[in-house]
Order: structure tokens, then sequence, then C-alpha cells
């Protein structure tokens, strides 16, 4: 952060969001002078004395709590997303989980939108459910909708904007003026969206979660995931982070560290080449709409423009209903674009998703596929050849 100081002081403004990407979290003089903060890797810390040891005041007491690593990463993060403090976790989905555990208690009511990452739906309708949490779930596309399904013990609110697979765009300010008239807490899931192209405390939440598996680190080699909170959410987040003895390893810390200082020109490239995909896609017969909110004509559009600086890679297009085979013969054919979980990383990604499947709120009335697709950083021509062969294969046998 050092750099990023000394240039508010010479300039009195702050650097802009690329500068402040390559600034932060290092401190080179610290480091004899090399450009990175290293791994540290340790679980004991020696103290001088025992007044010392006793005291328990010293930056760094045990592994567990914090290496200069994960401390170096928390804090840019906390920075980005312009949030008191950063929490860090193993993965995404263990965020997740860890914020939601933290501000629930049993007897609590809470209201997560329709289209949330479905492995966060099933951790609230198993673990939260035997713990005594009542979830229940609103249309991600109306803000007026999770408004009137707020009770007396309704405890939060859980945004994910755009929604997984299925891409609305939720009015988190909307939703943020809900949760403060009520007295409830505001979450959202900002993974499509990394810190970079929007930050949902600015816009009123009061936890923002990252898996920074994605984009932050962006080369599928990483599980990892953070907890941003404000300074009023923070001594509930704290307490339960310390608690659970929650920890990110220091090598894995390191390399979303590393990813950060990529990530202003890998998502710009990722959003245009998406882009690009997404308009030639609304040319195909065989494709009944895009999901992609940088379209104008998307209903998520207008929010989109609003509060969102950028758009990610990820996106999806609602196939013409088919069998089986037809989408077997297209993905299986797939030259550049790799089948599997996940995306964020540098390369191309397609996993069908039928998203009557994980949705129970809002009907989804479209018969087809929802097809999501990451684009990565190959060239873009390469890939919507290998798209338009793969579609051709589906008509084939349609
Ligand atoms: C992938 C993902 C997660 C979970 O992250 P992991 O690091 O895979 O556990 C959470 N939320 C969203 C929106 C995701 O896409």
């Amino acid at each position: 952060m050092a750099a990023s100081d000394a240039f508010e002081r010479r300039f009195g403004r702050k650097p802009g969001p690329a500068t402040r990407l390559s600034a932060l979290g290092r401190e080179p003089r610290a480091q004899h002078g090399f450009v990175n903060t290293p791994i540290y890797r340790g679980s004991t810390v020696l103290f001088p004395t025992l007044d010392a040891l006793t005291a328990y005041s010293a930056e760094y007491t045990y592994g567990r709590r914090g290496t200069p690593t994960t401390r170096a990463l928390e804090e840019a993060i906390a920075a980005l997303e312009n949030g008191a403090k950063t929490f860090l976790a193993p993965s995404g989905l263990a965020a997740v989980a860890a914020a939601l555990t933290a501000f629930a208690s049993p007897g609590d009511h809470i209201l997560v939108a329709d289209a949330v990452y479905h492995p966060t739906r099933r951790f609230c309708d198993t673990t939260l459910k035997r713990l005594g949490v009542e979830t229940e779930y609103y249309d991600p596309r109306h803000s007026a909708d999770a408004a009137a399904r707020v009770r007396a013990n309704t405890r939060l609110i859980f945004a994910e904007s755009p929604g997984s697979n299925t891409f609305e765009v939720q009015d988190l300010p909307a939703l943020a003026a809900i949760a403060r008239s009520a007295g409830l807490w505001l979450m959202a899931d900002n993974t499509w969206a990394s810190p970079l192209y929007c930050r949902p405390l600015d816009l009123g939440a009061d936890v923002s979660i990252q898996s920074a598996t994605k984009y932050i680190t962006g080369h599928s080699d990483v599980m990892l995931g953070a907890v941003t909170v404000n300074d009023r959410a923070a001594p509930v987040m704290r307490v339960y982070h310390e608690t659970a003895g929650l920890c990110a390893s220091p090598e894995d810390c390191f390399l979303a560290a590393r990813g950060l200082r990529t990530l202003s020109a890998r998502l710009e490239r990722h959003w245009r080449s998406g882009l690009a995909v997404a308009e030639w896609l609304r040319t195909r017969p065989e494709i009944l709409r895009v999901l992609h909110p940088a379209l104008p004509d998307d209903p998520g559009h207008a929010l989109w423009r609003r509060d969102f600086t950028g758009a990610s890679g990820l996106f999806g297009v609602v196939l013409r209903p088919a069998p089986h085979e037809a989408l077997a013969a297209m993905l299986d054919g797939l030259t550049l674009f790799g089948m599997g979980y996940s995306w964020g990383g540098f390369e191309s990604l397609a996993v069908p998703f039928d998203p009557r499947s994980c949705r129970t709120a809002t009907p989804w009335m479209e018969d087809g596929w929802v097809l999501r697709l990451h684009i990565g950083l190959e060239e873009p021509e390469d890939l919507i050849a290998d798209l338009e062969a793969g579609l051709d294969r589906f008509s084939e046998r349609r």
C-alpha cells in the first residue's frame, strides 16, 4: 500500500484501479528490496520474553492467525473491495459458509437469491437447516420480492449478482435499503465481477464474498475464498473466523496476490472477448437467448451499467431444445473449450446446466439447456470457429 499512499500524498487523489493492483499488498523495502511479498510458511511464532508471549499483542502470534503472506493478500483485497477487513478461507464455498454461519443463529430466517451458486443453496438447505436456520429464496430480478418476504426473525439477505448460470443482475442498492430499514445484514457474492468491476460494500452491502479461485488467482491452480466486511460487520466475522480456525495456505495466497497484478489486463480481455463471442452467438439460430448483462437488450443491462464498471468473461446461452446426443455431439467435439467446473482461469470452458433443477422461488420458462461459457484469453476468432463447428454438429442431430 505504501506506493499508493505516496502517490495520494503527492497528487491529492487515489491512483486508479490498475495502478492500485500493482501496488497493493507488497512492501519491497521490508523484503530486502525484492518486488513481491515472499511465501512465509509457518505455524509456531517465537516470542523473545515471557511478557511478550503472554501479552498476545504481537502482529503475528501463530501461523493459523496469519503470516505476512496471508496478511498482504487480506490487505490488498480489503482495499480493492473498499472494506474494513478481509478474512480468508480455503475455498470460495468455505467463505460463503463462514459468512452465513457467522451471521445466522438458530431460529433465524434468511433470504437468499433464487439464482444463487448451487453449492451455496445446498449449504443453506442442509447444514444451516440442521442448525435451525430457515432459508427462503427470493426472485433475483425483483428486490420488492425480497422485501415482501422479510419476517420478524429475518436476519440477513444473501445476494449474488449476476446470478450463477442464469445471470440476473440484482439491485444491490435497493436490497441494501430494505436491509437497512429492517435491521438486516446484506451479503453479496461478488465473484463474477471481482472487486475490480463491482464493489458491493460501496453499494450498501455489509459483506462481500469472493471465490478467489476464479479471477483473482486466474490460472486454475488454487482454491481460495475471501470474506470482506465493513466496520459494522467486522467484529461478528472476526469472532467466527478466529474461533472456527479458518485459514488459507500462504502458498495459495502468494499465487492469488500474483494473480492480482494482472487482474486488470486479464479481465479487460475476458470482457471484450466474451462480449464479441456473445454478440456472434446471438446471430445463431440454435440459440434462443444470450444471458449476458453487458448486452444492451439484457433485462439486467441498466443495473449493470449503473453498478458495475465492467463485465467478466462468463455468460450463458439458452440452446433450442434438443436431444442429449445433439448436446453431446456439440460439446464432445470442441477443441479449445474444456468441459469442467469452475471458471476464471486463462482458458475457455463450456458446461451445460438445466436451471429448472436448481431454483424454487421463480420458474424458469425455457426448455433448452443453458450452456455456460467462460471465454478465456485465447483469440476470440478461434473460439468462435470452435463454437460454430459445435453448433453445426448440434443442428445436424436435432
Ligand atoms: C465458484 C464459486 C463459488 C465457490 O468457490 P470455490 O472456490 O470453488 O469453492 C462461490 N460463488 C460463486 C459465484 C462461484 O462461482
